[in-house]
């Protein structure tokens, strides 16, 4: 079985550029339009290997996700990168500080996504 991917991001177009890089390249994907809808499908039993979040998101914003997914002891390790615009270093440092694991520079270029995913994945 493939290994799953969780993409949370309030943007379609995100979503779908994101969702078409990762399952053109073997991975199951599991999408979530904001935070909140996130944390639902993982604790409706999502069992990703990894999860990439946006940031700027209604309902529940990217910071406050990464933080409920290390709340939870199923996803306490589980990579988590959040996709950001290269000049945000406050809410890089912000997303770390959560406990995320690296990040994604926005607009991404998929093999550069794929690459940080290689070296994340477990
Ligand atoms: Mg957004």
């Amino acid at each position: 079985m493939g290994k799953q991917i969780l993409v949370v991001d309030d943007s379609a177009t995100m979503r779908q550029m994101v969702s078409f890089t990762l399952t053109s390249a073997g991975f199951e994907v599991v999408e979530a339009g904001d935070g909140q809808e996130a944390v639902g499908k993982l604790n409706a039993g999502a069992k990703p290997n990894l999860v990439i979040t946006d940031l700027n998101m209604p309902k529940m914003d990217g910071i406050t996700f990464i933080k409920a997914v290390r709340a939870m002891p199923t996803f306490k390790f589980t990579p988590v990168l959040m996709l950001t615009t290269e000049s945000d270093e406050s809410k890089k440092k912000e997303g770390q500080a959560a406990g995320a694991t690296g990040w994604i520079v926005k607009p991404f270029n998929p093999e550069q996504m794929l690459k940080v995913i290689a070296k994340v994945m477990p």
